[in-house]
């Protein structure tokens, strides 16, 4: 059965495909080139809900030149080519919207290199992320983009994609730590850009090009990864709030007095009813909560941090401020947020994640008219995520297909409102398949032209991930 928002796209002739299994079980061994039903419905879909969207062939390259070969091969034969990491991407990057080969980096999981002296990392792009996290934080180190997914998706897709997440608002995203790369080009060419110095301009900035340029480029088969001295302490605190709006308010209010935590997460109404009691119990009472953490190397410094916060929470409402004793509440509170988009899911049949960012100032606003916009369309919206930096999930919870029209006008008035706030339609999901209609809302077609022409200039024959990012040209 077709998914409410699934589109069809021309698929290549068996023949083709025929002729590509063919010659791909010989460059690659036989395990590493698949079929069969059950591997094709598997890597038909991410986590973006917006449709499946079946490979006919799925590699599993081991190398660079494995991943060079493939290409080639897809070049000759004409048949589409679309890099996957762990698939849980939430704007369909990795989907295979016209069929052809899934080239699935899950294979290149090493950690090749961790240095202490130079902190500096070089990886494969299969690489879990935690696992990352993990070995970094083992060697005194650390590596602060950590996405709410960092416990299954891969380097190389948050390379991808420019992942962020919660401690964004102080570190940064990924785009800051990722310093060189290999590259394999959609021709197959293999190309080594940037550097392993922590400091160097030579040349144009190639590896900010390929960050975040969603698997259209080409492919990234190892990266360089800048670290930092892991902070000693961390301290996180669990404030809770009546009403979403105060809590918004406070997290602007924080940040306006001078206070930057690694995190401040919000949690609204409907998101907390959610969660709650999925191995976490909020306070009675709770129409709100703010996760606030701070970290650094003096443990009185942080304490003086974490009160002053509470303070001003407090004088806009907050009415419990909860702080976690020891490392296992810590981490019950963060499981807690990282199950929201799934607990969400439970609320209703179907769901809509869009990733709006506003400027920080008016994260209480936009707030304020997203509830505003939910209550005059008769559908339930739910608001959290990294409210610090003006990144917020707008989740938009729905029955079923005949209510998909007017999701369809949430969300075209939701990505309308926030871009006139001088905000953006994707902090950090990307655009991918789902929101290519919505470029154009941000970008003025001079923009978009430019960036085609830089697509079509790495990719002439639109083999590698056709179909992503950029709107129709035809209608836009
Ligand atoms: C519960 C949940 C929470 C999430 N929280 C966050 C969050 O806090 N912050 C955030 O930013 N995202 C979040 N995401 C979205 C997602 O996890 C990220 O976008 C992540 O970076 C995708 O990684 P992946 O390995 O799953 O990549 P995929 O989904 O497999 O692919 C994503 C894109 O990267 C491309 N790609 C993959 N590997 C490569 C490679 N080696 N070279 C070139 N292109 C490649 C693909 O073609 C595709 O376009 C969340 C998702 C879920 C399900």
């Amino acid at each position: 059965m077709m998914m409410p928002s699934e589109k069809v796209f021309p698929r290549v002739e068996p023949e083709r495909i025929e002729r590509a299994w063919v010659e791909l079980t010989q460059v690659l061994s036989s395990g590493q080139v698949r079929r069969d039903e059950d591997t094709r419905e598997q890597y038909s879909r991410d986590e973006s809900d917006t449709g499946s969207y079946a490979p006919d062939l799925i590699v599993f390259p081991e190398s660079a030149a494995q991943v060079s070969a493939v290409f080639k091969t897809c070049q000759a034969l004409g048949v589409p080519f679309t890099p996957c990491g762990a698939r849980s991407g939430k704007s369909g990057g990795s989907l295979p919207l016209r069929g052809g080969v899934a080239v699935s980096l899950e294979r290149m999981n090493r950690i090749r290199s961790l240095s202490v002296e130079d902190l500096t990392a070089v990886v494969e792009p299969g690489v879990i992320t935690g696992d990352f996290m993990k070995a970094v934080e083992a060697v005194g180190l650390f590596y602060p983009p950590d996405p709410n997914s960092w416990q299954f998706c891969t380097l190389g897709g948050n390379v991808a994609e420019n992942a962020g997440g919660p401690r964004a608002l102080k570190y940064g995203v990924t785009r800051d730590y990722v310093i060189g790369l290999e590259w394999v080009l959609p021709s197959g060419e293999i190309l080594q850009v940037g550097r392993r110095t922590i400091k160097g301009v030579a040349g144009y900035d190639l590896v900010g090009l390929f960050v975040g340029s969603e698997g259209t480029l080409g492919v990234a088969t190892e990266i360089t990864l800048q670290l930092i001295p892991r902070p000693r302490h961390v301290m996180t605190a669990l404030i809770i709030f009546d009403s979403v709006l105060a809590a918004a308010r406070a997290v602007s209010a924080v940040l306006a007095a001078g206070v930057l935590p690694r995190t401040l997460e919000l949690i609204d109404d409907v998101a907390l009813r959610a969660v709650d009691g999925r191995g976490f119990h909020f306070p009675p009472g709770a129409g709100s909560a703010v996760i606030l953490e701070v970290d650094g190397n003096a443990e009185e410094g942080l304490l003086a941090e974490l009160a002053q916060a509470g303070e001003i929470c407090e004088r806009l409402g907050a009415t419990q401020t909860l702080v976690a004793q020891n490392e296992e509440q810590r981490e019950k509170l963060w499981a807690a947020r990282r199950v929201v988009s799934t607990a969400l899911r439970a609320l209703k049949p179907h769901k809509i994640s869009e990733d709006i960012a506003v400027p920080r100032s008016r994260i209480p606003e936009i707030i304020e008219k997203l509830k505003a916009l939910g209550a005059e369309l008769g559908l339930v919206v739910a608001t959290y995520g990294h409210a610090g930096d003006g990144n917020l999930h707008a989740n938009i919870l729905y029955e079923g297909p005949h209510q998909r029209p007017l999701v369809e006008t949430a969300i075209r008035r939701m990505l309308e409102m926030t871009v006139q706030m001088g905000g953006t339609i994707t902090g950090e999901h990307g655009v991918g398949h789902a929101k290519r209609d919505y470029l154009a809302l941000e970008q003025p077609a001079a923009v978009l032209e430019l960036q085609r022409r830089l697509k079509a200039f790495f990719d002439p024959a639109g083999l590698l991930n056709p179909e992503k990012m950029f709107p129709d040209p035809e209608r836009f």
